[in-house]
């Protein structure tokens, strides 16, 4: 794979510290981290390790306590609130655990929700768009039922078809296949797959260590510290040099 010398995310030193009744807590230490065009990484580590703490520095949920996450170029940590939910509008998708669809809304309607916000594609290419994107994450025949009425695993193919509406350049996925059985799990992996082929960025958090192998490049969290970055099993992996750490 050509890597865009480029990079497209850098993660600076970041610490995490929460402060909590019982003292501070310090849920990341002086992470390093460079991420290309069109990589697909995987993270793992222990429950409570920071592997939703480390992604949720990409999407802007949370912010470093010290340090810097660039995305081409932009210090995502200095963007006020509407300008992060905008910049992260444009640039990102994020699939959950549970895939967090509104109950009230069709398929269909929540796949063109993104597209509301951030107001990319006109009003009139939406349904059209939304359904596309249905299409491709294999469920566009349920577009005008209601999330309670289709499987886990198809809610998790609407939430990927979701987090594609804007054509974010990187898709953070926390534990996308945690409630899935195994082979919804090899069909949610194939489509993601298929958007690094494209040219997204994916971001994976997983415990499911056959898959994480499977992507381009491992990383493994231990209370809070980075302690492995190295190439998947795929092999079409090289890893960069980190000019900082
Ligand atoms: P993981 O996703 O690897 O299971 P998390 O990143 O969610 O772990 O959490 C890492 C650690 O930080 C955990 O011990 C968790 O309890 C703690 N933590 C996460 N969020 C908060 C918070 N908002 N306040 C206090 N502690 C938190
Ligand atoms: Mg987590």
């Amino acid at each position: 794979m050509n890597h865009n010398p480029e990079p497209l995310i850098v993660m600076q030193d970041i610490s995490k510290v929460f402060k909590t009744p019982a003292g501070n807590f310090i849920a990341l230490e002086r992470v390093n981290a460079t991420f290309y065009r069109g990589e697909f990484v995987s993270v793992q580590g222990r429950s409570g390790s920071g592997k939703s703490t480390l992604v949720n520095m990409v999407t802007g949920i949370d912010r470093p306590t010290t340090g810097t996450v660039c995305v081409e170029g932009i210090c995502i940590q200095e963007l006020s609130e509407s300008r992060m939910s905008a910049w992260r509008g444009r640039n990102l998708g994020i699939v959950f655990q549970f895939f967090q669809l509104l109950p009230m809304l069709t398929v269909l309607e929540n796949v063109m929700l993104p597209m509301d916000f951030c107001n990319q594609y006109s009003v009139q290419e939406r349904p059209e768009r939304a359904l596309a994107l249905l299409k491709l994450a294999g469920v566009e025949q349920y577009a005008d039922m209601y999330p309670a009425a289709i499987s886990g695993g198809q809610q998790q193919s609407v939430a990927i078809a979701r987090a594609l509406a804007n054509d974010p350049p990187i898709i953070v996925a926390d534990e996308p296949t945690g409630n899935l059985d195994t082979r919804t799990a090899e069909g949610v992996f194939e489509l993601f797959r298929g958007l690094v082929t494209q040219g997204k960025t994916i971001l994976m958090v997983t415990h499911d260590e056959e898959l994480a192998g499977r992507t381009d490049r491992m990383l493994h969290l231990e209370d809070g510290r980075l302690i492995n970055d190295h190439p998947g099993n795929t092999g079409i992996h090289t890893l960069k040099q980190e000019s900082t750490g």
